[in-house]
Formats: structure tokens, sequence, C-alpha cells
């Protein structure tokens, strides 16, 4: 039987590292502050972002939201954007996807400040992460990666796949890997025969967004499995897009959904923050 890879103790031990960073800080007068943007009443989107909001609080993070109806137009969002640019109390800005259709996530990410984007999805940070230089990165594929660093789970030279290629996982996830020196290859809706790609992984990251799509059949004997989908199955209950059940009983190392991927996102994200309020008073 598989190992859980326990993203709940491991994001809670980050988070109370962080708090006592966050009260050094203080003492120094810089207050890391997050603000989060969300436009739109999508009801998954109101349960992360008061996730997030906990954790700020337990971290000792200011934070501030700001809710902005459907009918928001481009130019009224940016125009925040903006306006949080410049406002030097806040370290990090977050905005919450997806946003209402006819809005524009790209031009929005773009015009969020590189220095306060904690959620690593400007171009600019983007690039770095693939350039291999110091950058915000994205917070789901960073945590997944602390949480095989912390499991001692050694990643340079596997075989790793990666399922999915969505501009926020996959291929933020892809370029990690590849930064950590696996074989990476990347799977998508256009792939044909899947299974042959991800039967040959070492490590298998699942980001597809479909309950229980990942069955024993398609994982390698003694695999490590990352499963990053949140889904709610047909019984109602939150579930990955790996069938945990069989997959458990073929892979080494498993996450659990929920209490994997998930509150790692959370902690890295508060780790950005913090990152991010040190790089606007040039401490870094
Ligand atoms: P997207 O819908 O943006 O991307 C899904 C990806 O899966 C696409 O690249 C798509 O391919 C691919 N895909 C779809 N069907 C198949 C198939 N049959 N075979 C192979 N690949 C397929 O999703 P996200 O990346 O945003 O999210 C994925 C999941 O992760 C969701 O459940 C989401 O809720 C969850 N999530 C969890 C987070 C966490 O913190 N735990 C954070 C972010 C997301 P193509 O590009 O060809 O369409």
């Amino acid at each position: 039987m598989a190992e859980i890879l326990d993203g709940k103790a491991v994001s809670q031990k980050i988070k109370e590292n962080l708090k006592k960073e966050v009260l050094e800080l203080n003492k120094n007068g810089i207050f890391p502050k997050l603000a989060v943007i969300m436009v739109g009443n999508d009801p998954s989107s109101k349960i992360y972002v008061r996730n997030k909001s906990i954790a700020c609080m337990e971290v000792g993070i200011e934070y501030e939201e700001h809710l902005l109806n459907d009918n928001t137009t481009m130019d009224e969002l940016l125009e925040l954007i903006k306006k949080l640019n410049h406002d030097d109390t806040v370290s990090g800005i977050l905005l919450q996807s997806p946003i209402p259709k006819g809005l524009d996530i790209n031009e929005a990410f773009k015009t969020i400040d590189p220095k306060k984007d904690v959620d690593g999805f400007n171009p600019c940070n983007v690039g770095k992460l693939c350039l291999g230089q110091d950058s915000l990165i994205s917070c789901t594929p960073y945590g997944i990666i602390k949480l095989l660093e912390e499991y001692g789970i050694e990643i340079e030279g596997k075989d790793a796949v990666v399922v999915g290629r969505s501009n926020i996982v996959g291929k933020p996830m892809m370029q990690c890997l590849l930064n950590k020196n696996a074989t990476v290859t990347i799977c998508h809706s256009k792939t044909i025969k899947l299974e042959r790609a991800t039967k040959k992984a070492d490590i298998l990251v699942v980001a597809v967004g479909k309950p229980k799509f990942i069955t024993k059949d398609m994982v390698k004997e003694g695999a490590i499995v990352i499963d990053v989908g949140i889904n709610r199955g047909e019984d109602g209950k939150i579930c990955g897009d790996v069938d945990f059940d069989g997959v458990s009983e073929v892979a080494s190392y498993i996450t659990p959904v929920p209490g994997g991927v998930g509150p790692m996102t959370v902690a890295m994200l508060m780790n950005n923050i913090v990152k991010a309020s040190k790089m606007g008073q040039k401490v870094l």
C-alpha cells in the first residue's frame, strides 16, 4: 500500500515557520499584506478565497478583499490592479480565477506588478521560471516540489509525467520538474494512448479536472502519484483526478484529496507573500 504524502501536515509546518518569519519582519517595520480580487460569484472561488484568508490570519499576514460584480469592465479591473500595484502597504496581489467571460484574464495577470505577483502568473515570472531564474513561482507546482522534497523523494533523473497542460498547473509543473532535472513528458486531451505515457512515470502528476480519471492499470508499480484535481464525485464528496483506492495498491506514495496538494498550494501562497514583502522592501 502506498504511503500518504500528507500535504496538510507539511503545510502546517511551513506556515508555522512563516509565522515566525513574519514576526521578525514586523519588528523591522515590514507588514506583509495580501490583496485579493474576486470578480463575480463563483461558489468554489468563494471557498478558495476564504481558505486563503484563514491562512493569512494563521501566519500573521494582513489581508484585504476587493469584491467586484459580474458587470465589471476590463478597464475597471485593470484600474484596481494598477491602484494596488502602487499601494506600498500591499505586498501581494491575487486575482482569483475564474473571472467572468468577456474579461481577459491574461491581460489582467500581465498588469499585476511582477514583484507583487504572488500567484506567479505574470509572463515575467513565467519566463523567469523557464530560464531557471529566481522568481515568484506558481503556488501549486511549487507546493508539489516542496512536498516531494519534504519526504526526501529524489526528482533528479526520474521519468516525470504531467497529465494536463493548463497555464496555471500543468505547464509550470512541467518546468519545475525539469528545473529539478527530471525527464518530463506532458500529456493533454490530444495525447494518443495516454496510459502508454502514464505507465512509464516514476512521478505522475495529474491535473485534468475529471473525477477518478487515472486508474490502477495506468500506473507503474512503485510510482509516486500526485493528484492535483479537486472534483465533486457522484456521491457529492470531494475527490481527485486519481482513483485513490485502486492506485494506492500499486503506487509507492500518493497524495490524498483533500489534504494533499490543496493545503500545499495555500502554504506556498503564504510563502510567496512573505517573499514579495521582502522584495518590496529590498530585503531580497
Ligand atoms: P484545466 O481545465 O485548465 O486543464 C485541464 C487539462 O487537462 C488540459 O490541459 C486538458 O487538455 C487536459 N485534459 C482534459 N481531458 C483530458 C484527457 N482525456 N486526457 C488527457 N488530458 C486531458 O484545469 P486546471 O489545470 O486549471 O485544473 C485541473 C484540476 O486541478 C481541476 O480539478 C482543478 O480544480 C484542480 N486544481 C487544484 C489546485 C489545488 O490547489 N489542488 C489548484 C488548481 C487547480 P487540453 O489542454 O488539450 O484541453
